[in-house]
């Protein structure tokens, strides 16, 4: 007997139908004998739509009543997927973030978790009941509805099987597990038996929407069983892991790639200190993740430019702001362009071998695709260049260092 975090993600809830064959996953597992509990995404393109609404009602609206709206797709699927497991005999209840509760913090659209309150639960399942649980929703110290950010359900499936201390959390998604890029774009993508913690993290960071970024760290951190399976076959899925026990070794273990990007330049600011540390910090107050940041070195010590990458859905926002603080911050202009896309090079082995940088140039160069800003880390390259070209170069690079073939 086990106890089990299964997460079903919204191609896999995204018809009743669908919704039917969950719930007999589900009670396959309750006649083995374990206990489970299940974390439930939004049907698929139901989050898009609410989100799509409460940007036509309000563009720059308030966060508190954007998860008023966005929370309630999983409130549909929790209620659904408990219905259809009491249809089939399945001792089943559903539970919003605010009943467990799942407490955050006040960020709203974008909240942390904080604690989970799982003794309930937990005694719920010690009796044989299954609980639905609404992912990607809180309660936040306001009292009001959180949510984690998009793609959020995985890090609530995460968060849930640390508090229960589940044996093991599955994410059942539309693929049958983590591959070596993104399948959709690249055919060729083979699927992975297992992948280590740190390279899912920076998979999922450079864009691999497979898992979201924070669900990979706090497995990590709370040494959860983390696999990633097909809700629609039985196929063996991914396992993520700890690197000592990682089998494969290759030179690269996979592309990412990020489409949604956008990219400012603060031209001509005045080259002394503290401008930098005033820019980041009008875009930290606003909750806007920077990634890349670049400063060109400034020839006459006067005058400095500093490039930024940020997501594409805040550069309106980031701009209308800089702009608001052109006089305090004493610079020429700023340039922007909302066309960017990150494509990112991941495996551990480049801790110890080198000139992958340089076949990633050279693959880029020969494709003719300009790279505009560039940064690494301990185990990923990543370059930004026109959206355009994403496809392009994920598979020109894919192809250069043959993750299609085994180590
Ligand atoms: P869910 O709704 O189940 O949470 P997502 O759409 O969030 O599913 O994530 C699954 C999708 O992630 C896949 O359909 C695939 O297109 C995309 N994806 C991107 N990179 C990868 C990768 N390296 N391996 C597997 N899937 C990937
Ligand atoms: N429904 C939410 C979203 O689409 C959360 C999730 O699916 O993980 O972002
Ligand atoms: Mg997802």
């Amino acid at each position: 007997m086990a106890r089990i975090v299964q997460k079903f993600g919204g191609t896999s809830v995204g018809d009743l139908d669908r919704i039917r064959n969950v719930a007999q996953r589900v009670k396959s597992c309750v006649e083995a004998g374990d206990e489970v509990a299940v974390v439930v995404s939004a049907m698929a393109g139901t989050t898009n739509q609410l989100v799509e609404w409460a940007k036509q009602v309000g563009p720059m609206h308030d966060a508190r009543e954007y998860d008023a709206i966005v929370s309630t797709g999983e409130q549909v699927t929790v209620g659904l997927l408990s219905i259809a497991l009491q249809n089939i005999g399945v001792d089943a209840r559903s539970w919003l973030g605010w009943q467990i509760p799942l407490r955050t913090d006040e960020v709203h659209g974008a909240a942390r978790i904080e604690e989970i309150q799982a003794d309930e639960i937990i005694k719920r399942l010690e009796q044989g009941q299954v609980a639905v649980v609404a992912g990607f929703q809180g309660i936040a110290p306001d009292g009001r509805i959180s949510t984690l950010g998009r793609g959020g359900s995985d890090t609530s499936a995460v968060a849930l099987a640390a508090a229960i201390q589940a044996d093991r959390c599955d994410i059942y998604t539309d693929v049958d597990g983590v591959y070596t890029t993104d399948p959709r774009i690249m055919p060729k993508a083979r699927k992975l038996d297992s992948i280590t913690f740190e390279e899912m993290l920076e998979m999922a960071s450079a864009g691999a929407k497979v898992l979201q970024t924070r669900s990979v760290a706090m497995a990590m951190r709370h040494h959860v069983n983390l696999q990633v399976r097909s809700s629609f076959t039985d196929a063996p899925g991914t396992l993520v892991q700890n690197e000592e026990k990682q089998m494969e070794k290759q030179k690269v273990s996979g592309i990412a790639y990020s489409a949604e990007e956008a990219k400012i330049t603060v031209v001509g600011l005045p080259d002394k200190p503290g401008i930098a540390a005033k820019i980041f910090g009008v875009l930290a107050d606003l909750h806007i993740n920077v990634d890349m940041i670049v400063q060109s070195a400034s020839a006459d010590l006067q005058k400095t430019d500093i490039t930024f990458s940020l997501a594409r859905i805040d550069l309106e926002k980031a701009v209308s702001d800089l702009t608001n603080l052109k006089d305090e911050l004493a610079f020429e202009r700023l340039v922007h362009d909302n066309n960017i896309a990150k494509i990112s090079v991941i495996g551990t082995a480049m801790r110890t071998q080198s000139g992958i940088a340089k076949r990633m140039f050279e693959v880029l160069s020969e494709k003719q695709i300009n790279m505009q800003v560039i940064s690494t880390s301990e185990i990923k390259i990543s370059v930004l260049i026109q959206a355009d070209y994403t496809e392009l170069a994920v598979r020109s690079l894919h192809d250069a260092f043959e993750l299609d073939k085994i180590g």
